[in-house]
């Protein structure tokens, strides 16, 4: 699948922060990134001082560090200097009502200011904070509590009635809810939110943790099964600040939009940490996804740096590219892409009608921060998640049978793997010490994801070790298959699951959804097959293909493929509690 490499100018190259990325590859060391931050007196350190206090002692309180927009398009600017005071009001309001360090403080809302004062709000005073997704129904968001133990949930009245009330006497830790839009209506332990802010100090002595103390929980996608509680700890603030400097591009003064929602890590990592500790502007949107505001938004905010998903890229596509003509985007410097492969597609078109590639990036939740990255001053090679980032070392392992070990040939599938040590390392899932153990082999920790890394060192995904097909003696990765039927006029989306078969062990199946403007049929299914069969070869491409109006995705946009196959098979649909509608 390699294709040609777009070429970055001598110029862009120079602009990037990161310049030269072999040569800040060999001199880098944690210890220097961890210069670029403040840190507290005695070897402590608080992720909310690097992200907000910091900057207001240097004399930044003045600029804008959230511009949010509601969803009725009313903007409400917040400064550095005024989130710096609500972060005290709310650290101040929790340990009012008993919360003590190391409690852990639940958000259920939608993008909201109040969310993002309680996250830093929260590691001020040295509690741990955990993001759930407001669409979230009772029962994944009670197994979330039950597992990290919740102290204080902050949330909606609306979110409370209809998801938290019926709970609340199975989770005998929750003690406090706190409401952002109103009070308690004289429920025990309910209380409003605004009235506790009004009357607490806006001054707080922001509690100084020990690098190794818990700051935040969080929940993995649920992709491939049961979600995990990946914990994270305040030391994780200098993987945040260094990659959303050189794989992000983030300057001061910058306007930056992250489209993810705090509930999943992209969102928290860099939805809020990583802009602010690099002194940007960041646009928070209250609404969902929608093409013309997201053009509108880029153009009126004048969006220097965007990092958005696959899926939403997709959907963009989707959209026409009539449609972008309308609006001037020359503000935007660089975008990025995270959470599922960007297929090459996608990428080039990125480039043609945005002048500009977007840049697909690698992490988990479990990772904490931005690990494989194409980078501003790098060449991209459409379709390869790039190279890893200073600091981080990364290989493609095997395990047969005993400790995993290097493959160090080019281009040998295997499993990504990274060797541990990183500032944002999970440091445990929560509770289950035995998933924990079972990701590290022979030195290394064992991603699940299989991939290849070519001659020149970029990195290329294959896919999840669980969805990987074995045909015919051929082992078959889904985003190879999904990315040549991208390429297809009609195909606005693909998933690619393996079906059982007696002779081949496998065949390939694919879920194809169209764009507007095509009709499933007889003739473009066999269009697409021939399609697919030139491009991978007989023993790659699908020997069936489905139709459907929209594939399975978990709410963070995640192709739910373990799903497309359980209801092919008539096999239990097993954990589906991050399950996106799939009407929409
Ligand atoms: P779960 O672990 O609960 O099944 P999940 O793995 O989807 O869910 P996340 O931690 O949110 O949960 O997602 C990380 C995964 O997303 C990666 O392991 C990888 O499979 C996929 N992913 C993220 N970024 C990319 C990328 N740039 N290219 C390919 N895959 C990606
Ligand atoms: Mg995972």
């Amino acid at each position: 699948m390699p294709q040609e490499k777009l070429a970055k100018s001598a110029d862009e190259k120079s602009r990037a922060n990161m310049r030269d990325y072999d040569a800040e590859y060999a001199a880098f060391s944690w210890e220097k990134a961890g210069e670029l931050l403040d840190g507290l007196a005695g070897g402590k350190i608080n992720i909310a001082h690097e992200a907000v206090t910091r900057h207001v002692r240097a004399g930044g309180g003045a600029r804008t560090a959230l511009r949010w927009i509601a969803k009725d398009g009313t903007r409400r600017d917040i400064s550095y200097g005024e989130l710096d005071e609500e972060t005290n009001r709310f650290a101040n309001v929790i340990r009012q009502i008993g919360a003590a360090r190391g409690d852990r403080i639940y958000a259920l809302l939608g993008r909201v200011p109040d969310l993002y004062f309680a996250a830093l709000g929260t590691l001020k005073a040295g509690c741990v904070f955990s993001p759930l997704f407001s669409a979230f129904g009772p029962e994944p968001v009670k197994s979330r509590m039950e597992i990290g133990e919740a102290s204080v949930l902050v949330t909606s009245k609306a979110l409370y009635r209809r998801k938290v009330a019926q709970i609340r006497q199975d989770l005998p830790t929750l003690h406090t809810i706190l409401l952002v839009d109103g009070d308690g209506d004289g429920d025990p332990g309910v209380h409003g939110l605004g009235e506790l802010m009004g009357r607490a100090s806006d001054s707080f002595e922001v509690e100084a943790m020990d690098p190794e103390d818990i700051a935040l929980l969080h929940f993995t996608s649920g992709t491939t099964g049961k979600p995990k509680g990946a914990v994270h700890v305040h030391q994780a603030v200098v993987a945040h600040n260094y990659t959303g400097r050189v794989a992000l591009d983030l300057r001061e003064g910058d306007t930056y939009w992250c489209t993810a929602d705090p509930g999943w890590v992209t969102g928290t990592s860099y939805g809020i940490i990583a802009p602010l500790t690099n002194g940007v502007t960041m646009i928070v949107d209250e609404a969902e996804f929608d093409a013309e505001r997201w053009y509108a938004i880029l153009r009126d905010e004048k969006v220097n740096v965007w990092y958005t998903a696959p899926t939403a890229i997709r959907m963009l596509m989707k959209a026409g590219t009539d449609l972008i003509k309308e609006f001037d985007l020359s503000a935007l410097r660089f975008m990025a892409s995270v959470g599922e492969p960007l297929n090459s597609e996608a990428v080039v078109w990125g480039n043609e009608v945005f002048g500009m590639p977007f840049h697909d990036n690698w992490w988990q939740t479990e990772t904490g921060g931005i690990m494989i990255a194409n980078y501003a001053s790098m060449d991209v090679r459409p379709g390869s998640m790039g190279k890893p980032l200073p600091g981080i070392v990364a290989a493609i392992v095997n395990k047969d049978d005993g400790e995993a070990q290097e493959e160090t040939g080019s281009d040998t599938v295997g499993e990504l793997a990274l060797k541990p040590g990183w500032p944002s390392m999970m440091r445990a899932y929560l509770n289950e010490e035995a998933r924990y153990r079972k990701c590290f082999s022979g030195g290394w920790y064992l991603t699940g994801d299989l991939a290849t890394r070519d001659a020149d060192g970029y990195f290329w995904f294959v896919g999840r070790a669980d969805d990987v097909i074995k045909s015919a003696g051929h082992l078959i990765g889904p985003f190879e298959v999904e990315s040549a039927l991208m390429e297809h006029e009609a195909v606005a989306e693909a998933g690619v699951i393996g079906i059982p078969d007696e002779t081949a062990g496998e065949i390939v199946k694919a879920f194809v959804a169209l764009k507007p403007g095509f009709e499933p049929g007889e003739d473009l299914r066999l269009d697409l097959i021939g399609h697919a069969r030139k491009r991978l070869g007989p023993a790659v491409a699908p020997k069936d293909i489905a139709f459907r109006q929209n594939l399975p995705k978990t709410r963070s946009g995640k192709i739910m493929r373990r799903l497309l196959k359980a209801r092919e098979l008539g096999l239990a649909e097993g954990d589906i509690s991050t399950l996106e509608s799939d009407e929409k």
